[in-house]
């Protein structure tokens, strides 16, 4: 099998793509605005926070310290 120099390339980039998104994720999260917990997917598309127990508008957060 020959692993041709292009092929190389293009995993290294897919891997570097999978990183930046990865950072992305860290910096930014989809929470809620009354209590600025992230939310589950589900709770972004119900628009509900399982937290404060109501209806909110998920709104996009910069994370100001690591997710414990
Ligand atoms: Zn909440």
């Amino acid at each position: 099998m020959i692993i041709t120099r292009s092929s190389l390339d293009i995993s290294a980039s897919v891997e570097a793509a999978r990183q930046s998104q990865r950072a992305a994720l860290r910096l930014h999260f989809t929470g809620c605005p009354e209590c600025g917990r992230a939310l589950s997917i589900a709770e972004i598309i119900e628009r509900h926070c399982e937290n404060c127990e109501r209806d909110i508008e998920p709104r996009t957060m910069r994370a100001e310290r690591a997710a414990a």
